[in-house]
């Protein structure tokens, strides 16, 4: 089994998740007592989240690449970056590392296209929704990307930030998140992508009309796959 290196702690509150869903598959593959190789380096999402805002992502870029470089160095196979939003800098986070990333939107959209799907809606931050480098990986991918109106938008982001990201779930914003999700799908989704690793704290195939494409239970899938694989 290959050992796993998690870059994580953007947020906290979906480092846990992948902690307990990698946890999960493996015991469902593997059986018996068995439990996935990790090595987790967890963030402080203050300070990253204080250089997204104030648009320093070069020095965010610097942090992301030292910290892969500890993951090597630590004997890490490959990286998963658990945060769609700063794969927005992982050219810059790779440059040096002698290991591969595990690309998120990659795994997702190669589950989407298998599933014959391809007008995915996304929901994410705004950084991932507004800039190209996820939606134009999507397009590369043959996939054509449906996103919410920006009032739709800023409201997805803020409750990333001001609510997910800390932890905290209401029910007020599952049902703003569920009417987004059907707005998107009003507008000519086939699919929805949470496309933000905590989105899935409140949205599941459960309560959204369309398939659901959890980046982040599709990325601990991926990776438990590349782990196990000869
Ligand atoms: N975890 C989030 C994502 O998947 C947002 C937090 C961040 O900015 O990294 O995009």
């Amino acid at each position: 089994m290959k050992l796993i290196g998690i870059l994580g702690g953007m947020s906290a509150a979906s480092t846990q998740t992948y902690y307990r869903k990698l946890c999960e598959i493996t015991r469902q593959r593997l059986g018996g007592l068995h439990s996935p190789e990790l090595l987790i380096r967890s963030l402080d999402f203050a300070k990253i989240e204080t250089l997204q805002s104030a648009g320093k992502w070069e020095a965010a870029g610097e942090i992301l690449n030292a910290e892969a470089k500890a993951l090597q160095r630590g004997g890490a196979d490959f990286i998963i970056l658990a945060t769609n939003t700063m794969h927005k800098l992982a050219d810059q986070m790779m440059s040096g590392v002698g290991i591969p990333l595990l690309h998120i939107a990659d795994a997702t959209a190669r589950r989407i296209a298998e599933a014959g799907l391809h007008r995915p809606g996304l929901m994410a931050t705004a950084f991932t929704m507004e800039q190209s480098f996820y939606t134009g990986r999507l397009i590369e991918a043959g996939l054509d990307p449906v996103l919410p109106d920006a009032n739709d938008r800023a409201v997805v982001h803020h409750i990333i930030y001001d609510e997910l990201c800390k932890d905290i779930t209401t029910d007020e914003s599952r049902a703003t998140y569920e009417q987004i999700a059907q707005r998107v799908v009003e507008t000519g989704a086939d699919c929805v992508i949470l496309g933000c690793t905590e989105i899935g704290m409140l949205l599941n195939q459960d309560n959204v009309s369309v398939p659901v494409f959890d980046t982040t239970l599709i990325h601990c899938e991926a990776a438990i796959d590349l782990a196990l694989a000869e």
